[in-house]
């Protein structure tokens, strides 16, 4: 008998737990972090310690752990899955994540070395700084020994896999980030369709329907994440996004747009904007130069050079031509204090932020405690708008998904408690 446990997720957006289980098998799809004001906040014990109790109960021979995309509140405990548990993900976001903490990893060895070349410097501030590199490290390993599919080519149908007597197959997904994906999820003759966060309104996300019409097809129970369930936001397409952008970077000759480094959609809208602006692009992290130099080598032939992307790296000395002919600077909050120093060089009536990212970082209360980032970055402007549309599906667009589905049982995950 096949038993759908739903350990997170159910009264909170992200921290997504779900275990699927037969008498011999158990498939995990996702082992997220709680999201700040979502669930309780928790200790790195205490998540290594809750992981270790689902492992320890309800315990069968084949088992595995399946992530539908690399975003914190899907992925996020992976360092603490027991080494015997093969874990999958798809072959770009173990990409992106190796690449997340690699960035992470180098940027710490630099301030170490900084550190250890100050004879100021306090001895705890490098045992922080240790400690931060070994953590990265450790995560690197983990994620390089992960198990990868590859993304199928339209039209084609994905390839399943079998832990025991479970067969989940992976459909390509859009989403806020890149190379995420849906399960259908096979055992004891009943078929599961686990969403995993989606859209419709990206540039990938017109095969959502077809994809769901072809192989989504006598379901006995969809879980489907609603975000947007209580929230009646009409979502504007992304091209709608390119569009405003691209209206405002004519107005000003110094844009900065605060974006992910994930989100290959995003990325793709904002450089459309500077182009039809006529504006050069830049970048100033490693991080997000090296993200988009992985969308180019995988995307750049599939997309007729939509998510082709060649941003120039912005350097601090190299200020006064950048200075005559204006620019577009896309940057995360981490580049705080590089952004700090290049606008003391900017007339501030022609600068311009674009803040490309969700509302919440800045006006709820609880993210802003866990991540101060995003409003900091943003009080750093005088001109400011917001350009942005969601990572999930709209109301419509969910209700949709479940009538076309038309499973005998819903099960809705990833949604605000009542
Ligand atoms: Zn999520
Ligand atoms: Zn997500």
């Amino acid at each position: 008998m096949m038993n759908i446990k739903v350990h997170r997720g159910l009264e909170q957006i992200g921290g997504c737990i779900t275990e699927i289980s037969t008498a011999t098998s158990r498939v995990f799809i996702d082992f997220g972090q709680n999201l700040p004001g979502n669930g309780e906040a928790t200790t790195p014990e205490q998540d290594r310690l809750m992981v270790e109790n689902i492992f320890a109960t309800n315990a069968k021979k084949h088992e595995a752990v399946f992530y539908t995309h690399g975003h914190e509140d899907h992925v996020g405990l992976f360092e603490y899955i027991p080494p015997y548990v093969p874990q999958y993900m798809s072959d770009g976001t173990k990409e992106l994540l190796l690449i997340k903490y690699r960035t992470l990893k180098e940027g710490v060895e630099l301030s170490l070395a900084q550190l250890q070349n100050d004879a100021n410097s306090i001895k705890e501030q490098i045992e922080e700084e240790n400690f931060k590199k070994s953590n990265a490290e450790n995560k690197i390993k983990i994620i390089a020994r992960m198990n990868s599919w590859g993304r199928t080519s339209p039209g084609k149908k994905p390839s399943p896999i079998f832990i025991g007597d479970i067969t989940i197959t992976p459909f390509f997904n859009c989403h806020s980030i890149y190379d995420s994906h849906m399960f259908l999820i096979e055992a004891d003759g009943k078929r599961i369709w686990h969403t995993g966060d989606y859209r419709a309104h990206g540039y990938m996300g017109k095969g959502l329907f077809p994809t769901l019409r072809k192989y989504a097809t006598n379901i006995d129970t969809l879980i489907t994440e609603g975000t947007m369930l209580n929230r009646n936001d009409e979502c504007i397409h992304e091209c709608k996004v390119s569009e405003k952008m691209a209206n405002v970077m004519k107005a000003f000759k110094y844009v900065f747009v605060l974006a992910s480094a994930t989100d290959i959609e995003r990325l793709a809208s904002i450089k459309n904007a500077s182009s039809e602006a006529k504006k050069t692009l830049y970048v100033c992290s490693k991080f997000m130069a090296s993200t988009m130099k992985f969308f180019t080598e995988r995307e750049s032939s599939l997309s007729r050079g939509l998510f082709n992307f060649s941003p120039r790296m912005l350097r601090l000395n190299g200020l006064d031509r950048i200075k005559k002919k204006g620019f577009v600077l896309i940057a995360g909050t981490s580049q705080i204090s590089r952004v700090k120093k290049l606008l003391k060089e900017l007339p501030i009536e022609e600068t311009l932020l674009i803040y490309s990212s969700w509302e919440g970082y800045y006006t709820i209360p609880e993210q802003i405690a866990a991540n101060p980032g995003y409003k900091n970055f943003r009080e750093l402007f005088y001109n400011i708008v917001d350009i942005h549309t969601s990572g999930h599906a709209d109301k419509t667009t969910i209700k949709r998904v479940i009538e076309t589905i038309n499973s005998k049982e819903v099960i809705v995950i990833h949604k605000e408690g009542d």
